[in-house]
């Protein structure tokens, strides 16, 4: 291995929790960048937009453009651009979606019955009246897809319900499966990231804390993976694994050192 010339990195987790870097964290991605390498954030959280997770960042110390972050939302409104461009769009969501949304050209609707398409989303105003409204879409033949896939959003002191549970309860109730989620694991985050890079799978590495995201991202890909343990993934929890990470470091701390292919 000689290097990686770009890295897919988590947030939560990975390079900050509860808003506070990990030691080691800010120096490394400033070396990382130094030596030619572009890092790209992604979060599956579609609340906040790039310009706001990269002002976010930028605060932190970590210098960064709003083009050096892919989020579920953006990369959602990339699949509407893609497949149903200027569709009548059905929002489980909230303001910050529904502005990224319709900046790509969805038509946002209050109407299940003139919905083409339905997003299910993080949503923390999700109400009855809405889910009726999505649900007669579906049942009337409206796509379905969604943002992330998480159950649970990790928040100080604990975590709330994410956009997972609400894919389950349209699911549940329509009979109809979700046809697209745009977050990790998704092979759409993937292409987007990539896409965004400039990159093929081998010149990559995916850093994050979550195998079943951000390390399952790499293994359906094809593309390099290291795991950091500061995040809800213990060592221990590795050994079991069918599919482990191509690496498992303590921080991103190290992560200068594994680009530099000096990690095995
Ligand atoms: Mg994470």
């Amino acid at each position: 291995m000689t290097g990686y010339r770009a890295v897919i990195c988590d947030l939560d987790g990975t390079v900050y929790r509860s808003g506070v870097p990990f030691p080691g964290a800010v120096d490394a991605l400033a070396r990382v960048r130094a030596a030619g390498v572009r890092v790209l954030f992604v979060s599956n959280n579609p609340l906040r937009d790039a310009a706001s997770y990269a002002e976010r960042l930028s605060k932190l110390g970590i210098p960064t453009e709003p083009t050096d972050i892919l989020t579920s939302g953006a990369v959602m409104a990339r699949w509407l651009r893609a497949h149903t461009p200027g569709a009548r769009v059905l929002l489980l969501g909230e303001d910050s979606l529904r502005t990224e949304l319709t900046s790509a050209g969805a038509n946002i609707v209050d109407r299940g019955e003139e919905a083409e398409v339905v997003v299910a989303s993080f949503d923390r105003t999700f109400r009855y009246a809405t889910w009726l409204e999505a649900f007669r879409a579906i049942r009337a033949g409206a796509r379905f897809v969604a943002t992330n896939p998480d159950p649970t959003c990790p928040v100080e002191g604990g975590e709330v319900p994410d956009c997972g549970g609400i894919i389950a309860a349209l699911e549940a109730t329509t009979g109809h499966s979700v046809e697209a989620v745009a977050g990790k694991p998704s092979s759409l985050m993937l292409a987007a990231a990539l896409e965004a890079l400039g990159c093929s799978e081998r010149e990559v590495v995916i850093v994050g804390d979550r195998v079943g995201t951000d390390i399952e991202l790499g293994r359906r890909g094809g593309v390099a993976t290291a795991l950091v343990l500061t995040g809800v993934t213990s060592r221990d929890m590795v050994a079991d694994l069918d599919h482990p990470p191509t690496y498992v470091i303590e921080s991103i701390a190290e992560l200068p050192a594994l680009v530099a292919g000096q990690l095995t």
